[in-house]
Parts: structure tokens; sequence; C-alpha cells
């Protein structure tokens, strides 16, 4: 066993880079080349066809079947230029990842010959046996339809031989099944109510988009010491493991010198986001070792998601080529930093101003400071719900711990704007707001400096974090679909934008000029949010989380109850009232959380508690037989003299006895506590029992670490964090 174990990671350190593909074209001659982009579209689509489509894409119009069937066409002589022979409806299910079913474009032809087939019908809509999808008993056992339906605002992409069409997924009474739906509803809901804001300040304003960037963050194992970890293998994360003596304390992981068999990873990693038109941007080595993070450029947010989860599909293929395996769990390994995934997010018309950043002139600055405060107002009143919107089983290990922002949704607005909202308290309505440096200096103007002192500030403990054209929601776990999130933050803006602007138009209707009226309204909300969602100071301390109820911000740090957040009346009339979410679609949604939850404690539960009685304490057995052999050998040569000479032996095997016993004891009422909590049949009451089972882990955990810490290296069977951490 010990031997097997040295071997690995003996192996594991000899291996060598893997070159990437090599390629001599540039980047941008084959950007995109596996997505059916406008080019693709001019070039294999008629005129009419042409501008029927991108009519529909770019305004939401229907497309008509027989306009339907010769996009299809077109889409098949492309894709089978590029060798595809597979067609299948790509979709995000309530589980993790995405879904695909393919079929072959065989057909008969009639004439007792094959050929290739694609219709409009196969493109827009399929009805996939969708029975083991969760559905939170929206689809009653019955009805197991649930139907996928293209979605023509996110190109279809071609993976290996198949192509794949990005579609939605609801049920037979259309209830959303998935996370694009309601993230498109949201997309609507807030370009709708933005954009009559936004025409008071340019009437050629006709949409308002959503952006996202994400950054990424993700850790690499090798394959072979992974494989030597079950608990990595079957739950994503260590569940057990000393820390190493040196992990990230020098900070010499961080932007450093990417490691040549992670490069060449991230070389394909990049060619085949290219590939797939994903405008990678960023690599670099995060904090901790191992760990490392990709960005975009940003993008329309429902684009950019789907953009995401096909780079972790990708990223999951390539990482086996290169003998590594992909972690996207938030917290593979205790003790060190977690991974999230920040999501940069910011609105801005189509006329190309961005809401988010300081204007050109005090209207673009009263526009900015418009949408800037309207945002700090919807995450106030929905604090709790957007910490519901990124709380799972997973992300509850990382918040909180190791620069990952709290437990709380509270917002890092930097010195600057900070400075600007209170001088904005303090001046009349109708004083000028403008860029300072731009203009010349006259008393009353409240000024944003032109040079926007670094609001990116390395403030890592805030979740919600300004920074110079957009707000970075750092809360977002690495694994998650980063629509969760978005739709709700979408979601409350727009409504909070719907407020805003009724309270507007009724100064204005009273007489007062736009800018007054405006100013008159934002006032007393940036007083309600300045010392409450604002907080720019250190997020981890314990005062911090006393002033953060004091203030009312939502304090809950138990996953299943911030679920219920989504079902309080105020969230179910926000969304309803957008008409992002149905109240059904709320409850049925929360089922699935809470089942999703469970399963997962559930299975961490089992492999620790296999683990533990099938490689822990049968490794510390065996070091205890050892002991006893000394201890007997010792008994027969010092007769006398035993206590001394065996007295460290002694010590040893007492405190290997006392944790062998901690380890089964602790591992046996766990067991219990699984049984009584699988008798539960309301799924929230379940979850909330597994939540102390989850919490009993960490016990379980404590001693069996330290176990590792005293029993010989050679009889420890699973691969140390010191090995799974630094070797590359
Ligand atoms: P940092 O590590 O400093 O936060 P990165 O360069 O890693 O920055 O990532 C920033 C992300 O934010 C990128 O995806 C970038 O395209 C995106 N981004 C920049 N400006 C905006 C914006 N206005 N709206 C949305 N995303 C943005
Ligand atoms: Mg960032």
């Amino acid at each position: 066993m010990s031997k097997l174990r040295f071997d690995v990671v003996q192996d594991a350190f000899k291996k060598k880079a893997v070159p990437a593909e090599s390629l001599t074209e540039r980047t941008s001659k084959y950007f995109g080349e596996l997505v059916f982009d406008r080019d693709k579209m001019r070039k294999y689509l008629s005129a009419s066809t042409y501008d029927a489509l991108v009519d529909c894409i770019d305004n939401g119009h229907h497309l008509d079947r027989s306009i339907a069937d010769e996009v299809a066409e077109g889409m098949k002589t492309w894709a089978m230029e590029h060798g595809v022979t597979h067609i299948t409806h790509w979709f995000q299910p309530l589980t993790e990842g995405t879904a695909e079913k393919h079929d072959s474009l065989m057909e008969y032809d009639g004439k007792g010959s094959m050929i290739e087939e694609f219709g409009g019908k196969s493109l827009i809509q399929q009805e996939p046996d969708a029975s083991s999808f969760p559905s939170g008993g929206i689809r009653a056992t019955f009805e197991a339809r649930g139907y996928t339906a293209w979605d023509p605002t996110s190109p279809v992409f071609i993976q290996d031989d198949t192509l794949c069409i990005p579609t939605i997924f609801v049920s037979y009474t259309g209830e959303a099944l998935d996370y694009k739906t309601p993230l498109k509803k949201s997309l609507k809901a807030v370009s709708d109510a933005a954009t009559p804001i936004c025409q008071m300040f340019d009437p050629k304003v006709k949409k308002v988009f959503s952006y996202l960037g994400w950054e990424q963050e993700y850790f690499l194992v090798d394959e072979d010491l992974y494989a030597a970890r079950p608990d990595l293998m079957l739950t994503g994360r260590t569940l057990m493991g000393h820390e190493s003596s040196k992990n990230q304390q020098l900070d010499d992981h961080y932007f450093g010198a990417i490691p040549s068999r992670v490069m060449e990873f991230m070389k394909d990693v990049e060619i085949a986001g290219y590939r797939h038109g994903i405008p990678l941007k960023t690599r670099h080595n995060e904090v901790a070792p191992n760990q490392f993070e990709l960005a975009p450029i940003f993008g329309e947010t429902n684009l950019s998601n789907d953009q995401n989860q096909m780079i972790m599909n990708l990223m999951n293929n390539i990482a086996r080529k290169h003998g590594f395996v992909l972690l996207l769990h938030e917290k593979p390994f205790a003790g060190i930093n977690g991974s999230g995934k920040h999501n940069n997010w910011s609105l801005g018309t189509d006329t190309g101003t961005l809401l988010l950043a300081p204007g050109k002139d005090a209207m673009g600055n009263l526009q900015f400071v418009t949408f800037f405060v309207n945002v700090l107002v919807a995450v106030q009143k929905h604090n709790a719900l957007l910490k519901a919107s990124i709380a799972t089983a997973t992300n509850a290990h990382r918040l909180g711990a190791n620069e990952a922002p709290p437990a709380i949704i509270s917002s890092f607005l930097g010195h600057t704007m900070t400075k600007v909202l209170r001088k904005l308290l303090e001046v009349p309505s109708d004083t000028p707001i403008e860029i300072a440096g731009k203009k010349g200096k006259s008393v009353g103007l409240v000024e944003i400096p032109e040079i926007f002192i670094d609001n990116t500030d390395r403030n890592r403990t805030s979740p919600f974090a300004f920074t110079g054209n957009r707000f970075e929601f750092r809360a977002v776990g690495s694994s998650a679909n980063c629509a969760g999130a978005m739709t709700t933050l979408n979601a409350a803006v727009a409504d909070q934008l719907n407020d805003f602007k009724a309270l507007v138009d009724k100064e204005m209707a009273a007489g007062k000029p736009m800018n007054i009226a405006f100013m008159d309204v934002l006032k007393p909300m940036i007083a309600s949010i300045i010392d409450t969602v604002c907080f720019d100071g250190n997020g981890y301390t314990d005062e911090w989380k006393a002033e953060a109820k004091r203030r009312g911000l939502d304090v809950e740090t138990c996953v299943p109850k911030m679920f219920e957040e989504f079902t309080k009346p105020a969230s179910v009339e926000m969304f309803t009232r957008t008409g992002v979410y149905t109240e059904a679609e709320l409850k049925a949604r929360n089922e699935v959380k809470w089942e999703i939850y469970t399963k997962k404690v559930q299975i961490e539960a089992r492999v620790l508690g296999r683990m533990a009685e099938n490689h822990i304490i049968p490794a510390a057995l065996a070091y205890k037989t050892r002991l006893l052999n000394i201890l007997s050998q010792l008994k027969n040569l010092y007769p006398e003299d035993f206590d001394t000479m065996a007295k460290t032996e002694v010590a040893i095997l007492q405190k290997v006895t006392k944790l062998i016993d901690e380890v089964s004891t602790k591992c046996a009422a766990m067991v219990e506590a699984r049984k009584a909590a699988n008798k539960i049949e309301d799924e929230r009451e379940k979850a909330l029992a597994y939540h102390d089972i989850a919490e009993s882990l960490f016990a379980i955990r404590r001693p069996i670490d330290k176990l590792e810490e005293v029993v010989d290296n050679d009889l420890w069977p699973l691969p140390k964090y010191r090995e799974l951490l630094f070797i590359n």
C-alpha cells in the first residue's frame, strides 16, 4: 500500500509536459471557426433568410417555420464541411453542467438509401425524455415530456462530430426546468426597465444589455494522484488531509511562472476556446498552489454564460490529455484558497454607453450615478436573496475563508465613489456632477476624478465590489452556472429601476426639471445605502458580522436556510412583477436545491465513512501493530527498565489508540444521524438535518488529520496535500 503511494507520487513527479497543438495560423484566422456566427450565416444563408434570422436575434422577432428550414439547411451544409455527423440540443438543466442527447443526421431517403437530413423542426424544438432531470415536482411523473427550444441568440457550435444547438428547457406546461430560460427573462426585464430611463438621457437608445465577464478559477491535480484519492474522485474535494507544511504562505504562486505542464494545457484550452469563439484574454496562477484562473473579454450575459459552460467542458476534456484532472469544486483543499467565479457585471446601451462608468458630462454622470445607486439599492433590498443565489453545498466551504468573501452580501465602493455619494447628499439637487480635470473648477461641483483612483482595490473580502465600470460579484462559486446569480441580480435591478422610474415620473409631473427630479429621488436612496450595504472594511472580522447584523444585512450561514429567501413574499413579488419566475417555479426550484444539497452531503458522508473504515483505521492499526511489536520486544529485553525504555512508544500508542477510537465513534454517530435524516420526507427538513451532518464531517476529519501526522509515512495510504499540491 505505502509502496503504491510512493510510486504514484514518483511517477507524477517525473511526468513531462505534453506539447499543445502547434498552430502556424494567427489566432484571428481561426477564431470562431466552430461557431455558426454572422459571417457563416451570411455565407450559408440567402440574403432574406439572413435578414430574418438577424431580426429574430437582435429584436426577438419570431422565426417563421419555412425560414427555420432554410437556416437548418445552411447549418447542415456548414457543419458537414467540418465532418459533423450528429446534432444535439444543448441545454442547462438544474443539475451541474450541460445536457445533450445526440441524434445522427441519418435518415432513409425513401428510395432505400440513406441521406443526411436536418430540418427546421429539429432545429427549433425537441422533446427529450426528460424524466430524469430534476424538476422539483413540476413535471408530474405521468407527464415526463420536457421541451427544448432553440435559443437563436446564442450561436450553434460544433463539438467533435456534433452540431450543438443551445436551447432552453421547459416543462409541458411551460415552467422553466433550466438556467437559461429565467436568465433570458431577466435580461429582457432589465432591458425593459433600464431603456426608458436611458431614453431620458438619449432618445436613440432602444435596448439595454447586461454584460458578464467571468473569471474562472480552478485547480489541476495529477490524474494518477487523483485516482488514488476516492474522496476527490467521488466528491470533487478532499474530505481529509493534513495541511502541508508549505502551502501559500510565501505568496509565491500568485502570478508566478506557470509550470510547463500547465502552460501546455492552457495553450490547448485557449486554442479550443478561440475555435469556439470564446474571447479568452487572461491566464495566470492563482494564490493557492496548483490553482489557476482564466477570463475572457466580457460579453452579453446569455452568450457569455454559454461560453462559460462550454469552457468548463473543454477544460475538463483537455486536462486529461495533459495528465491532469480539472477541479472546479469551490474548496478542494482545506486551509488554502478555494475557487470562485467572479461575475463582472454591468449594463450598457445599444448605443455603446456603459451605464456603470462615469459619463462624459454632467448629464452622463447623472445617468451613471442613477444606475450605480439603483444597483446598490437592489443589492441592499435583496442581499439575502443574492446570497441564496450563490449558495450551494460546495460553495458553503469557501465563503468566509482564505480570501473568499464572507457569507454576508455587502458592496465595496472604494474611496472615490464613497466620497462622491457623501458629497451628493450635501449639495443642492441641481449641482452638476463633473469629471474633475475635464471642466474648469467651479464651486459646488461634485467631482468624479478623471483617473478613477484604483477602484479595483484588492479588497477580496468584498462579495460585490465596484471596480471602476462594473460590479464584481465575487461570491459566485467556481462550479456554478453563472445564470443563477445573474438572473437574480438582473431581476432585482430591473424591479428597482421600475420603482425608481415611477418616482421620477411623479416628481417630473409635479413640474421639476429632470436633473432635480432625479437627484431628489436619489438622495434618500443614497442615504439608505451608504451606511448599510456599502462597506469597504475587512469582511472577515467578527466585528463586521455583528455590525452587518445591526445594519439589517442577512448573516445566515446555513445553506438550506438561505434557500428559503426565494419563496419569501418580497422575493416572490419581485420575481413575478419582473416576469422572471412564477411562484410555482420558485417553489419547485427550492425543492431541487434542497434535494441536491442533501445528496451532496450524503455522498460526502458515505465516502468519508468508508475511507475512515477502509483506509484510515486499517493504516492506523497497522502502525499500532508495529508499536505493539516494539513494546513486546522491549518488555522482553528490559523487563526491569520497561517504563523508562518504552516511554515514547507508549505515548505514541496511546495517542494513536485514542485517535482511532475517536474516528470510529464519530463515524458511528454520523451513520446513525444519516439513518434518522433519511427517514425525513420533507426536502427542506431533510436538507436541514443534512446540514448538521455536514458539520459533523469536520469533526471526523480532525482526528484523521491528526493520525496522518503521527502514523508512519510509509503506511499512509492516500496521497498527502504536499504531494497533491506541489507536483506539476
Ligand atoms: P481582475 O483580476 O482585475 O478582476 P480580470 O482581467 O481577471 O480582472 O477580469 C476582469 C473581467 O471583467 C474580464 O472578463 C473583463 O472582460 C471583465 N470586464 C471588464 N469590464 C467589464 C464591464 N464593463 N462589464 C462586465 N465585465 C467587464
Ligand atoms: Mg476580478
